[in-house]
């Protein structure tokens, strides 16, 4: 008898995948070497449903579909900028809808993920921080915006040569470090070599400071790792980015300079919004130099996107010019990013949806009042 539901594969590490293949009826001695087979059809050749899967019985296969999904987020809406950057909004259940958005370069492909629906940071200058937390994304939803990335851009296999998604930063909606375990446990699946095989190195998790959590994130999840710096004194940084008045500068600094796997192969990558007016004098630049010595950094200088509202702007061309001219005369390459997708919002801190978290007594109403309209409509005459 299927279930009256099916649950979706996606996201269950290996040892879960094969334990649920057992509890829908597998013998205990094959579940593993079946989950083997799944795990390559869904994260290799990026299969949607069993009935692709053409080297598996017909009866195994009809088993799977009666018990379970490869359901991915439901797209919504995808636009495409002309610049080529593409950004799909993704829902996986009502008021639940998350960003996410792919950076084409010419040597790379980079998929930017969300961690969070909303975000509980509010970062003065990122719009993202506008939308209160609703909830953290599971392992499945987050590895699924990459399923959907690969599905829409034809980019399967995963072990292809000339894939076009080749990195991975969780730099979307969100702070990473505050969805600590369903982002370690999504991570693990992005970086298995047996399936999306993308490697670690080619992944990168972006924090705005939770000090805390830095350390484990190197040991635990072992991927690159990007600061969410945007200011060099703290009676500015707890403006702007107001997580600062809990885990200040220097505590920051201390973390990184104790990251697990920083080196100078593996450079930290510290952030910097340029923000007219606010942090963006050469003194912040020189100042951003001093702070760093000693740790294997690379700098992002990031000119601001704006959103409507914002209570910032962009600080002017020849302003972030002399500013990247101190940074690299101190010896750190290349360091302004380009704004990508500005004409559809996609661009760092851009990102927003419309979820907002319903009171439980709003969302008990609501359900209340369409029990009430249900049971009207079945007893009208038909
Ligand atoms: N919460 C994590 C992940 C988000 S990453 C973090 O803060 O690192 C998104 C990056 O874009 C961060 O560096 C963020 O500070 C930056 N950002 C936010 N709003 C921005 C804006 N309007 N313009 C440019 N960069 C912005």
């Amino acid at each position: 008898m299927p279930p009256a539901t099916c649950s979706s594969l996606i996201g269950l590490a290996p040892d879960a995948l094969a334990a649920s293949l057992a509890g829908a009826g597998v013998p205990e001695k094959s579940a593993r070497m079946r989950a083997r087979q799944l795990w390559n059809w869904i994260y290799v050749h990026g299969a949607r449903d069993f009935a692709s899967m053409s080297n598996l019985a017909k009866d195994f296969r009809g088993e799977m579909a009666a018990h379970f999904t490869l359901a991915r987020p439901e797209v919504v809406t995808e636009q495409i900028s002309n610049d080529g950057t593409r950004k799909w909004l993704l829902r996986t259940g009502p008021g639940i809808e998350f960003e996410t958005v792919y950076i084409p370069e010419a040597d790379r492909g980079t998929l930017c993920v969300s961690s969070q629906v909303g975000c509980t940071l509010n970062c003065r200058f990122c719009h993202t921080g506008t939308q209160k937390l609703v909830r953290n994304l599971t392992p499945d939803e987050i590895v699924g915006q990459l399923l959907v990335a690969r599905d829409s851009l034809g980019d399967w296999p995963s072990t292809a040569p000339g894939r076009k998604v080749t990195n991975v930063v969780m730099m979307g909606m969100g702070e990473p470090l505050y969805n600590f375990d369903n982002v370690k446990a999504a991570l693990a699946i992005v970086t298995d070599g047996d399936g999306l095989a993308l490697s670690k190195r080619r992944v990168t998790l972006s924090t705005a400071g939770v000090v805390p959590m830095i350390e484990k994130a190197g040991t635990e999840i072992g991927s690159g790792l990007a600061i969410s710096l945007h200011a060099v004194r703290d009676e500015l940084r707890d403006v702007i980015v107001p997580i600062n008045k809990k885990y200040p500068i220097k505590q920051l600094l201390d973390a990184c300079r104790a990251y697990p796997g920083a080196s100078n192969s593996r450079r930290i990558t510290f952030e910097y919004v340029m923000l007219k007016g606010v942090n963006d004098t050469l003194a912040d630049a020189r100042e951003l130099v001093r702070l760093l010595a000693g740790i294997p950094a690379k700098i992002n200088l990031i000119p601001f996107n704006p959103w409507p509202g914002a209570p910032y702007e962009c600080s002017d061309w020849a302003q972030i010019e002399k500013f990247a001219e101190i940074v690299n005369r101190a010896g750190y390459a290349s360091p302004v990013r380009t704004p990508r997708g500005r004409d559809i919002m996609a661009a760092c801190g851009q990102l927003k949806s419309e979820s907002v978290k319903e009171r439980a007594s709003t969302r008990l109403a609501a359900e209340k009042l369409a029990a009430v309209q249900s049971a009207q409509l079945s007893r009208m005459p038909s």
